[in-house]
């Protein structure tokens, strides 16, 4: 079984701004970098495993970030495009707006990596054939947005309930996504949520298959490893190919930066539920980048 370990690089500030909180001062190191990066990083090389960066354009402009940057493609990790300035509905702004904020990241992180960049995600999962359009256009080998599930929608509007007017409006993953196929495939351009044959790449982020529950690192410290553990079963019974995904915020004591995420618990326990995780897929499964994943047609059946 092949598996893609994916993590998203959302600066502290991104968290701050759904809260509506006071952002950083401006060229402030974020400890998403300089603390969970890192963390991950060691995890990372004490299980000599290749993982996918997905990076904020703008954080990349801070001098301390960009050394990190190098730093993680130095020790073999790949590079994926997270947006510029990582925008609340990304779907829905203007066509010229959603361009720059792709162009202006790729730049960057080309530039700062020395490598293609080929790889997107949109902020939120906030993805649309629109943007998949776009993507095609500017020559992306795959788009990783797509999270299969009704309960993620779900989740959203229940967090948006618990916390009120505490949290921007913001959408994020489609319902209408929740029936796409579970592993790499080629999106009709017409219509994302099917099969086509265009050059382009959909890897969706893992769900488990049947009840198509989110099993992504956020829903695993809510619910518990039960989750993470029955996922992975099935998804072994039904030899699917699994895409993982982490945030550089798991690994921060986020009290101490003063940010309140509920249900989320404490650093050791949650420094020790991906340590599980990343031990148990470096021991059951192969794991790779993501562009080694379409290389190697990590098609499912
Ligand atoms: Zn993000």
């Amino acid at each position: 079984m092949k598996a893609v370990i994916q993590v998203d690089l959302d600066s502290l500030w991104t968290y701050r701004r759904y809260r509506n909180l006071d952002p950083p001062a401006p060229g402030a190191i974020d400890p998403v970098y300089s603390v969970g990066v890192k963390r991950f990083l060691d995890m990372f090389r004490k299980n000599s495993i290749k993982a996918t960066f997905f990076v904020i354009g703008s954080d990349a402009l801070i001098p301390e970030h960009a050394r990190i940057i190098k730093e993680i493609v130095e020790e073999g990790h790949e590079i994926a495009n997270h947006t510029m300035s990582h925008p609340l509905n990304f779907s829905s702004l203007a066509e010229e707006i959603i361009i720059e904020e792709i162009k202006k990241s790729h730049e960057i992180l080309e530039r700062l990596s020395g490598k293609k960049v080929r790889g997107f995600r949109a902020p939120m999962f906030s993805i649309d054939e629109r943007v998949l359009k776009i993507l095609k256009g500017l020559a992306y080998v795959y788009d990783s947005s797509v999270l299969p599930s009704f309960i993620a929608p779900l989740a959203l509007n229940c967090a948006h309930s618990i916390l009120g007017g505490g949290l921007r409006n913001i959408s994020g993953s489609n319902i209408r996504f929740a029936n796409t196929p579970l592993c790499l495939y080629r999106p009709d351009m017409e219509n994302m949520a099917k099969r086509g044959q265009g050059k382009l790449y959909e890897l969706p982020i893992s769900v488990m298959p049947g009840l198509r529950l989110p099993m992504h690192s956020t829903y695993v410290f809510i619910c518990g490893r039960w989750l993470f553990d029955w996922g992975l079963r099935e998804m072994r019974k039904k030899q699917i190919h699994l895409n993982y995904l982490f945030h550089g915020i798991d690994l921060l004591d986020i009290i101490k930066y003063d940010l309140k995420l509920p249900l989320f618990g404490g650093l050791e326990k949650r420094k020790n539920i991906c340590e599980y995780i990343i031990e148990r897929l470096k021991s059951e499964c192969e794991v790779m980048s993501t562009l080694d994943l379409i290389g190697k047609n990590g098609w499912c059946a």
